[in-house]
């Protein structure tokens, strides 16, 4: 059918220039944010974008992820078939017919079995809200309304074939095999004719209200997310940057335009599929805390003030506050900066960083932070340790044991201990097990003794950048010092705040986890077993979120159990890059959770549901929190052990 170009014209341009000032107007407030590179490596970058943005790797990795690629793809292949839609309204004469019959006839056919993929997966995905949406609050009128447009389209490009089918007009109707058997339903009759025309117009009215109703609405991820991936982190997000401490900076962020440019972008780039807020331990739990809607909030900030801020105004929305367009203070400080969130969006936004760069704000320009965490500060400035015990205490542990300091040239590797490890009563039993497996194995090894402090996790996560800062600079100088490079870390908080935060400070360190020096000495048969422990029962795994998620570390503690016991742990239902924090990462530890369920007890009873004689962890603050667990649920039967000294039962 032919439309008539002189109508149509006019109205295409003035479609085109609204939809070209609306994203003009939300990008340009993006340039509000700091400046970051993530033009490099353009290589890895495209490889990132193939496999995530158009092999939509993350997206089919869930449940009705597959439903989301075929609408995707759709969307992708009809971009051809409506780009010659647009073209034919204005010159009718153009036409993909004019290319070889070769190359159109195959491209109707799919242009066909796309549109019909499309619609099912469409009425799938309007059946999925209503009977059962992804999370509370996903049937939005929005999400409906760009269903329902999507859905319209299909109908109308099958209506507008259809008709032109039936009345004779397609001489290319064999290569078109739904609009066909769609037209065999259409009686002859002089109503053919205006159907067509019906169609064509509202094809063309929805294609146009669609295009400019993307930039207000969560589907503006369809012009975002391509970008979003290609921009994602080439490291993983488990360190934040360094901040500079020079007078008159000002540090973290208190107001939108101190995020950088990718933050800002990313909240133009959330699909709203809720994935992040059913992974989030806190969210889960009923914290008030919800990535989803933090990075939503942020958009909204960014919507509200941007312009102001644009032109030199002061921005009238508080970032950090209550209400819709703020972030509560209340969801900042409920991050346990597990990562599950990072992990879980299949867009690549950075939920975590954020929420520690508002920390920080807090911490260092505002002094406003939880009641309960001065205590922890003070310790560690004072002694550095959280505790607040006198540093000479740090070696009690090994009362009993001949331990030797690390001297260069003599001793290979630093065992740093920790603050759990050489101050909290279960956690010692555990540095004692490691000393007894590292002596029995030949390895060579040494300790800071009372020199050690913290590593200075907790601080960094929380928000405190200056005292962590101050810390690092003093352990980084005694590390040189000493002539430190290898280190063997039982904690994994310690792992990666020596591994990945140190770095930043020049300090290129070689730090191996006990459970892959554990699972590697095994495997090499430098430490060999007495015999094999079974008298721990069934055995379930707890992965820890600093070893796993954040470092990628999963198969050597299962390895290790493995070795020692002869069978593999039981897995729990959210394991792996799935698993469920403890809730005590993210400086959590020290801190009271007030609100919603505790997030130990939730993980303690998902463990319990497998009936296990001993839960097996690899990190102190796991191991506190599901002891704690199983002391609420009263579980007398279920013990918790680190590995370290599952191998170690294993030696007697
Ligand atoms: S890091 Fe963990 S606790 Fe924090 S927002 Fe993400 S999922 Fe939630
Ligand atoms: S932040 Fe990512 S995971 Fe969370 S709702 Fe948005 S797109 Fe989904």
């Amino acid at each position: 059918m032919q439309p008539n170009p002189a109508i149509f014209t006019p109205i295409l341009a003035a479609s085109l220039l609204i939809f070209a000032w609306s994203c003009y107007r939300r990008f340009s407030l993006v340039s509000l944010g700091a400046g970051e590179d993530r033009f490099d490596n353009v290589g890895a970058r495209l490889w990132n974008t193939l496999q995530f943005a158009f092999g939509q790797k993350r997206v089919v990795s869930r449940p009705f992820g597959f439903n989301h690629f075929v609408i995707f793809w759709s969307f992708m292949v009809l971009a051809l078939a409506n780009g010659e839609f647009f073209l034919r309204g204005v010159f009718p004469a153009a036409s993909l017919g004019l290319l070889p019959s070769v190359v159109y006839h195959p491209l109707l056919v799919i242009f066909d079995l796309v549109s019909i993929a499309a619609l099912t997966a469409v009425c799938i995905a309007l059946v999925r809200r209503v009977v059962n949406p992804p999370y509370d609050g996903a049937r939005t009128g929005e999400a409906f309304a760009i269903l329902g447009m999507i859905g319209l389209l299909m109908l109308a490009f099958f209506g507008m074939h259809a008709a032109e089918i039936a009345m004779g007009k397609e001489p290319a109707a064999a290569w078109m095999p739904i609009s066909s058997a769609i037209a065999e339903f259409f009686p002859r009759s002089s109503f053919l004719d205006p159907l067509a025309n019906i169609c064509w117009w509202l094809h063309a009215a929805v294609l146009l209200v669609f295009m400019n109703y993307l930039p207000y609405s969560k589907h503006m991820h369809i012009l975002t997310a391509i970008p979003n991936c290609f921009f994602k982190s080439l490291e993983k997000p488990n360190t934040q940057p360094r901040e500079e401490f020079t007078e008159g900076n000002s540090y973290g962020v208190g107001s939108v335009d101190s995020f950088n440019w990718k933050d800002l972008f990313d909240s133009f780039s959330c699909t709203e599929c809720g994935r992040c807020q059913q992974a989030c331990p806190a969210a889960v739990t009923g914290k008030p805390l919800n990535p989803r809607q933090v990075i939503h909030d942020i958009k909204e900030n960014l919507l509200a003030n941007g312009p102001l801020l644009q032109r030199k105004g002061a921005p009238v929305l508080p970032l950090i506050g209550e209400g819709d367009g703020s972030v509560a203070r209340e969801s900042i400080w409920s991050c346990t900066t597990c990562g599950s969130c990072l992990s879980a969006c299949p867009v690549f936004i950075e939920q975590m960083p954020k929420l520690v760069k508002m920390r920080r704000h807090l911490v260092q320009m505002d002094a406003d932070f939880p009641e309960e965490l001065l205590n922890l500060f003070e310790n560690m400035e004072q002694r550095s340790n959280p505790w607040g015990i006198a540093p000479a205490e740090r070696t009690k542990w090994s009362a009993q044991l001949e331990v030797k300091p690390f001297e260069a040239g003599k001793t290979e590797y630093l065992f740093f201990v920790g603050c759990a490890g050489a101050f909290d009563s279960r956690s010692k039993q555990v540095t004692l097990a490691m000393a007894q497996i590292l002596d029995a194995a030949g390895v060579s090894w040494g300790i800071l003794g009372r020199e050690e402090k913290c590593c200075g996790d907790s601080l960094r996560r929380l928000g405190n950048e200056f005292v962590f800062d101050r810390m690092t600079n003093e352990n980084v100088a005694l590390f040189r010092e000493k002539g430190i490079t290898k280190v063997i870390t039982q904690c994994p908080h310690c792992f990666t705040t020596l591994k990945n935060d140190y770095r930043q400070y020049g300090l290129e360190l070689e730090v191996i986890p006990h459970a892959e020096l554990l699972d590697q000495l095994m495997r090499e048969g430098r430490l060999k077993l007495n015999r094999q422990v079974k008298d721990l029962g069934n055995i379930v795994f707890h992965d820890s979120c600093y070893l796993g998620r954040h470092n990628d570390i999963y198969e050597a503690p299962r390895s290790v159990i493995a070795q020692a016991t002869g069978s593999a742990p039981i897995e729990l239902e959210r394991n792996r890059q799935n698993s469920f924090c403890c809730g005590a990462g993210g400086g959590r530890m020290w801190m009271e959770e007030h609100l919603g369920e505790r997030i130990n007890l939730n993980r303690v009873t998902e463990a319990l549901g497998k009936n296990p004689d001993t839960i097996c962890v690899t990190c102190p603050y796991c191991m506190t929190m599901i002891e704690d667990g199983l002391k609420d649920r009263q579980s007398g039967k279920t013990r918790v052990k680190d590995i370290a000294e599952v191998v170690a039962e294993g030696m007697r």
